[in-house]
């Protein structure tokens, strides 16, 4: 069996983690090594799906509620925008082979998100 990635080692309550949301399926944190004014990841509690594809494959409620969580904490985080990214492989910038995503806001209008940024 492969080695527990640091999310579920979060979930599992190995690792501290500041959370910003839970609930029986989906967890939210604040990343410990912001690239944005805020920078949050939402990830499964549940099953072991390496990346964003292998969710939708094998769980695309949870895919849909990942997304919708997303949303609600880019309602009380950064006025309801945001930018949503799933690193997927490697040579994308994933380091961590448990499905997340990147939730990025930038609420005190910096700048630090507009067109050509990415
Ligand atoms: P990836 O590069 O796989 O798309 O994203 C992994 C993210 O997890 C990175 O932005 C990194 O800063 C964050 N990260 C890695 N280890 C930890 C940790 O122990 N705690 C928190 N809160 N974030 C982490």
């Amino acid at each position: 069996m492969s080695e527990a990635s640091v999310f579920e080692r979060i979930v599992a309550g190995e690792i501290p983690a500041s959370k910003v949301f839970e609930n029986d399926r989906v967890l939210a944190i604040r990343d410990i090594a912001p690239k944005a004014p805020v920078h949050l990841l939402v990830f499964p509690k549940v099953g072991t799906y390496p990346n964003v594809a292998a969710l939708a494959a094998g769980d695309a409620g949870l895919l849909a509620e990942l997304v919708s969580v997303a949303q609600h904490l880019a309602d009380e985080h950064c006025g309801g925008e945001f930018r949503l990214i799933f690193n997927t492989g490697e040579t994308a910038g994933q380091t961590v082979f448990h499905v997340h995503a990147h939730v990025l806001g930038d609420p005190e209008h910096t700048g630090a998100l507009t067109e050509g940024t990415l």
